[in-house]
């Protein structure tokens, strides 16, 4: 009994260390000179993987599509390179728990963590460089589920140490626009690669400002082409 019970805690930290909180509105700053410091890094390409994907018939599945679709210019593009590395946190380029998993005497430079995204590599995952290996399914709650916070509160989450799986949540993917699906789907990825939350000001860690950076790129490229 004691084991399960510490099980089942075991499993409600990691989940919440790795799930996107409605709640929760990025902010981001750059650095002015965020050109300068992206020019210093080398380019490298990631390719985008759809692997196991499932998601309800309909009008959504055509905006969840589009997301899919544009998911790997947005990874490789010049833009999202420039805001990864330029993002400034109280006049500093630095993330808020910039470390991958509870590695926290290996603090990141947000050029490293350029780099640990473009590498690709996710723990359940492995083995497949400069791939985002994407594995994802849709929860929808029952009436009698949405008492409970996952339900009600939470976009997406995964269970990063043991799992390459991201679940979505239908009462947001329901009417989700392309550009946040596409802000959430990569918040939700960045987790598998060891990116956590911690308690404080998580809107600056890696997971949110990052997921935000490529909902806004993705949604000034679907403007600029008129995609929708
Ligand atoms: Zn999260």
């Amino acid at each position: 009994m004691m084991k399960s019970i510490i099980a089942l805690m075991l499993f409600m930290s990691h989940t919440v260390l790795a799930e996107t909180h409605v709640d929760v509105k990025p902010n981001p700053q750059f650095s002015q000179d965020a050109q300068v410091f992206a020019d210093k890094v080398e380019s490298q390409h990631l390719k985008f993987v759809p692997e196991e994907i499932s998601f309800p018939e309909g009008k959504q599945k055509e905006k969840f599509e589009l997301a899919l679709s544009l998911i790997e210019d947005v990874m490789n593009s010049p833009k999202f390179k420039k805001r990864v590395i330029g993002f400034e946190r109280n006049g500093e380029r630095s993330y808020r728990k910039n470390y991958l998993w509870q590695d926290s005497d290996k603090l990141l430079t947000n050029e490293e963590i350029y780099q640990v995204i473009m590498n690709g590599n996710e723990k359940m995952r492995a083995d497949t460089p400069g791939e985002m290996n994407f594995n994802s399914w849709v929860k929808a709650c029952k009436s009698y589920e949405m008492i409970g916070v996952w339900c009600r509160k939470v976009i997406g989450s995964t269970s990063p140490s043991n799992s390459k799986w991201i679940r979505l949540n239908w009462t947001f993917y329901k009417k989700l626009e392309t550009h946040e699906m596409v802000s959430n789907m990569v918040h939700e990825w960045l987790h598998l690669l060891g990116f956590l939350h911690g308690k404080n000001d998580i809107h600056e860690e890696v997971p949110y400002v990052v997921g935000y950076i490529a909902g806004e790129v993705a949604r000034e490229m679907i403007e600029k082409n008129k995609l929708e």
